[in-house]
């Protein structure tokens, strides 16, 4: 390591692992390795995700959202499996040292770590094209964590929120939709995404199966079938879709656009009250989608229950 690269970890990183108020980190930045310890009766829930510049955002985001995207991807995948966060390391490669980049990119990192209260308890800083990787650690009992192979024939499908924004405000960026000024809080829900991590932690004893929307609500809902080795029937018009004036293009967004990092999830006719109690005092929408069935695959149903043609309405396109 070069003394440019050690001033950049002091200068930049090693504050915000002190962040966070847990009290199983006994060593982090500064050493050969972390030592991190685990509660009793708890497992460790790991996940890592990158970003590369031009592939997972814009060459020209601003370094701020690069870094809180970074790291919200990661909390997603930990809100899946219903963990609480607990800490995270990040693998930078940069081609340059250039500070005012640094500084705003640290202070995303900060302000989610804060947010979420986790601390940064390492990682490598390297030169190359720009490279985020984060990986991400969380809590949860023993034996009860969320899975994509849990469903079970019978369950009712939710989503959160809305799918579909996060892939029109990047045809808003690229140009392939005109923007307008109210399009900005769909480049928003690109940029700075929000984990459903209280969410996920509350769906432990109400939900069966659960799975991040990291690719597109058809194409991820198709995980859950898989591993649960069932069939899964959704209903066009219960879909949310984004709030554009063509219906047939937000309906696409909502199918198939990817990075909204919302949650899907199933759950059983015994747990439907605890899902209210659970869901009623939260700021987003919870929407009941379709339910698990015994025919493999995933089907769509129009309003009058008449199998939608997945080419048809574009799936192939955006997928
Ligand atoms: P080593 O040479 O033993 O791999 P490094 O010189 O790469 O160690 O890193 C020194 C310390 O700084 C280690 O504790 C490492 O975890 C931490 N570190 C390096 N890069 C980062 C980074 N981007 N973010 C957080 N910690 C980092
Ligand atoms: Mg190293």
């Amino acid at each position: 390591m070069s003394l440019l690269e050690f001033d950049v970890i002091k200068q930049y990183f090693s504050k915000i692992s002190q962040s966070a108020s847990t009290s199983n980190i006994s060593l982090a930045i500064g050493d050969d390795a972390a030592i991190v310890s685990i509660p009793d009766n708890m497992e460790l829930v790991i996940c890592t995700d990158t970003l590369n510049e031009g592939i997972h955002f814009p060459v020209g985001t601003l370094a701020y959202d690069i870094a809180y995207k970074a790291l919200m991807v990661n909390l997603s995948d930990i809100a899946s499996m219903g963990a609480v966060p607990q800490w995270f390391t990040l693998n930078i490669s940069l081609p340059e040292i250039k500070t005012t980049w640094l500084e705003e990119f640290s202070k995303g990192l900060a302000d989610l770590a804060g947010k979420y209260d986790i601390n940064l308890i390492g990682g490598d800083t390297t030169r190359g094209p720009m490279s985020i990787t984060i990986t991400i650690a969380g809590h949860v009992k023993c034996n009860s964590g969320l899975k994509r192979s849990a469903a079970k024939v019978g369950d009712k499908i939710y989503v959160s929120g809305c799918t579909g924004e996060a892939a029109y405000g990047l045809a808003c960026l690229t140009g392939s939709v005109p923007l307008k000024c109210e399009d900005h809080e769909f480049v928003s829900r690109l940029n700075r995404p929000t984990a459903r991590v209280e969410l996920g932690i509350g769906l432990l004893d109400v939900a069966n199966a659960c799975i991040d929307i990291s690719d597109g609500l058809l194409a991820d809902i198709s995980h859950i079938a898989e591993a649960s080795h069932c069939g899964i029937q959704l209903y066009l018009d219960k879909i949310p879709t984004p709030k554009i004036n063509d219906m047939k293009q937000a309906q696409q967004y909502a199918l198939s656009g990817g990075d909204d990092y919302e949650l899907v999830f199933t759950v059983a006719e015994k747990n439907q009250q605890a899902l209210n109690n659970l869901i009623k005092d939260l700021d987003f929408d919870i929407t009941c989608i379709g339910e698990v069935v015994e025919q493999t695959g995933v089907r769509l149903l129009d309003v009058d229950n008449n199998l939608v043609n997945l080419d048809i309405l574009g799936y192939q396109h955006f997928s």
